[in-house]
């Protein structure tokens, strides 16, 4: 559960080092080449950086990704810096007019649309600047009618976005409303864009992306559009990540020969999507050690350094997250090292409140005070989705091995 070289740097930190993000450039780099190898070659793979912008981990997935998804005009910014090269595509629902002039000075190469006023502001600004804008519209699909596979996929998804009244995309007849604002202008329509779930499997997302190119076939069909414009369907991110069960993986494979599938049933069409979890999670772990260990009442609690201040996943998903726990050095007190074997632990943080919980009455041999553990499937959304402030306890450090990071360290 944890790689070798992430193993030796967290073992080689000094205690007052940790907590510590530790990522694996070289893990991270041979997951995405294989993920890439999996798809289609005409398939567009965009990363969406929200999962974890850190330039190093932008510029290790650069040789294996077609560009990058933001949301933000400060992820653009970032993007644009850490990765000058590759294209950005601009998401997110609530669009200022500030962001959308650093996106048209920045030259984003897609603006995913989300309503008709954004539509509507973002072409005044571009006259404004005297610049281009390609655009996809995001729509919220209503997956029931005729897709019932991907309905029931829908429902069993962790996250569901879209598929029923949802604050992202654009419901059907609003695109139907954007197309005149298309015509001509400084916008040009590419294509439509749906991100509907979080957390399917292959074939829910197959069925996602079936019905998204279906949707905007039929589209074009029935407004005459020109073939251009409905050529690029994006479908999105949110490849399952199993945190329950670290060893599978989204199947890529099956999923890359269902796109294949897919692209030969709609000539033409640039298929794209636009995982962030499923490329990252797997590159990072949050180390730290065991600071004590008690038990109230019939229940053993082991005590870490830092908490979910600094990995708020497992809060946020009500998970426990995946550890590896390395053997702390010889005690140094002469009382006895406080210790739990055999039993369920539950590890906690230091924050002052109950919902610091890393993991749940999870079975270990052994955990002891000094003893280090470290965090698995801690690439994303992580320490970028974690409340830094509360109780004033100092930062993590942040550590990279791997290709460009010069070693450890
Ligand atoms: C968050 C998000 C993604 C990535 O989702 P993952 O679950 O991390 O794969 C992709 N596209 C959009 C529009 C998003 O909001």
């Amino acid at each position: 559960m944890i790689t070798s070289a992430a193993a030796a740097l967290a073992a080689s930190l000094a205690a007052d080092a940790l907590p510590a993000y530790v990522y694996d450039l070289a893990d991270l780099t041979a997951h995405a080449r294989a993920v890439r190898a999996a798809l289609p070659p005409g398939v567009e793979l965009y990363y969406a950086a929200k999962a974890n912008p850190a330039a190093p981990v932008l510029a290790a997935l650069a040789p294996h990704v077609t560009g990058y998804e933001v949301a933000s005009g400060g992820e653009l910014a970032h993007v644009r810096e850490a990765v000058p090269r590759l294209p950005v595509a601009f998401g997110g629902p609530g669009k200022t007019d500030g962001e959308l002039r650093l996106a048209l000075r920045l030259r984003a190469e897609r603006f995913h649309v989300e309503s008709e006023h954004e539509l509507r502001r973002l072409r005044a600004l571009a006259e404004e600047a005297g610049r281009p804008a390609d655009v996809l519209l995001r729509v919220n699909l209503p997956l029931a009618d005729g897709a019932d596979a991907a309905a029931a996929a829908l429902d069993g998804a962790a996250l569901a976005m879209g598929g029923r009244p949802s604050p992202f995309g654009m419901d059907p007849d609003a695109v139907d409303r954007c197309l005149p604002l298309l015509a001509r202008g400084p916008l040009r329509l590419r294509g439509v864009h749906a991100h509907l779930a979080s957390g399917l499997d292959a074939a829910a997302q197959l069925a996602v992306a079936d019905r998204v190119a279906r949707w905007a076939r039929d589209l074009a069909a029935r407004h005459g559009l020109p073939p251009e414009a409905v050529a690029e369907v994006g479908a999105g991110g949110g490849m399952a990540v199993d945190y329950a069960r670290p060893g599978d993986r989204f199947d890529w494979e099956t999923y890359g020969k269902g796109l294949a599938d897919l692209a030969r049933r709609h000539p033409g069409t640039v298929l794209r999507i636009e995982p962030g979890r499923a490329l990252t999670a797997y590159c990072g772990w949050y180390v730290t050690d065991v600071l004590d260990v008690k038990t109230s009442g019939d229940e053993a609690f082991a005590v870490l350094r830092g908490g979910t201040h600094h990995l708020r996943t497992p809060a946020t998903k009500g998970h426990d997250q995946p550890f590896t726990v390395l053997p702390g050095g010889p005690w140094p007190h002469p009382w006895p090292r406080p210790d739990t074997r055999g039993g369920p632990v539950t590890l906690v943080g230091q924050l002052c409140t109950p919902k610091d919980v890393l993991a749940r009455r999870v079975p270990v041999d052994v955990l002891r005070a000094g003893d280090r553990v470290a965090f698995a499937m801690a690439g994303a959304y992580a320490w970028n989705i974690s409340h830094h402030e509360f109780l004033m306890h100092p930062p993590p450090g942040f550590h990279y091995v791997g290709p460009g990071t010069g070693g450890g360290g």
